[in-house]
């Protein structure tokens, strides 16, 4: 089953964190969860929204670079951005304005950019434009008037490399966030996300026997342990946005009735113990 990595959930996080302004209420100006995706639909077959389940032969996703070669794993490696319009530091920003600055940096060979292999996108909304790292396609289907495509490289998710600083750095130009806003995890804050995670992965792994189950958790244990190395010295920075994005979408009363208690605190106990480590 193809996977979202943490790492792409914590740039889809951060994203839906600050971009959709009104998360209370579904509408056209902001970002909603449902505009930021990462794994395709099931029936999907082939590029950078598939792991290694449902890539094709010859797929453009893994055959192109070493980088993608090495680097396939069950996870996808792509985040589709839907449209928004926010206003801050006396500017509207917008899907196009976001993905031209996106690429922008990308061709000006920003540190931060070098694991997005392309941008797939439209700087009007009308022509569907792709920025691509190794430089073999030019233009993409129609879809990317509405949404913005990057895809990275597989490399890099399968490494945990955190995402975010780029789109940390755009959130930040615009006004909309303070350079140095993350705050630290309390332990309180801790308990909680582990608590969080635990149920996540119980309730996205209902229904499988104990062994798959058993599977899936050690999956994102993984995962978490990934990500929280690459954040080491920052003391799990953010990962409660992950969990977050992974909460986003389920409901609570669905979570609330598939978690048996005695295991949700077996996992906890579990998922504590390894991010302590
Ligand atoms: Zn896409």
């Amino acid at each position: 089953m193809t996977r979202a990595p943490a790492n792409l959930l914590a740039v889809r996080s951060l994203l839906l964190t600050h971009l959709n302004v009104d998360p209370n209420t579904v509408r056209d100006a902001d970002l909603e969860p449902a505009e930021v995706g990462i794994v395709g639909d099931p029936a999907h077959r082939g590029g950078y929204h598939c792991g290694s389940d449902r890539v094709v032969p010859n797929d453009y996703s893994v055959v192109e670079s070493p980088r993608d070669r090495n680097g396939l794993t069950l996870d996808a490696a792509a985040l589709d951005v839907g449209g928004f319009e926010v206003r801050s530091g006396g500017g509207t920003h917008t899907l196009a304005s976001f993905s031209l600055w996106c690429v922008g940096q990308c061709v000006a060979n920003a540190a931060d950019t070098r694991d997005i292999r392309e941008i797939i996108y439209s700087p009007d909304g009308t022509t569907v434009k792709r920025w691509d790292r190794l430089g073999k396609r030019t233009s993409g289907d129609s879809s990317h008037r509405w949404h913005t495509h990057f895809s990275f490289f597989r490399d890099a998710i399968k490494a945990g490399r955190d995402q975010r600083p780029l789109f940390r750095r755009y959130l930040t130009e615009i006004g909309l966030i303070e350079g140095d806003d993350d705050m630290a995890m309390t332990a309180e804050d801790r308990q909680g996300l582990i608590q969080d995670i635990a149920a996540a992965v119980v309730n996205q792994n209902l229904g499988r026997s104990g062994p798959a189950l058993g599977t899936a958790v050690q999956s994102t244990y993984g995962q978490v342990a990934k990500l929280s190395a690459a954040l080491a010295g920052q003391d799990l920075v953010d990962v409660p946005a992950i969990v977050a994005a992974v909460l986003a979408q389920l409901t609570p009363e669905r979570i609330a009735a598939a978690i048996p208690s005695s295991l949700a605190k077996e996992v906890a106990d579990e998922l504590a113990r390894r991010l302590v480590a």
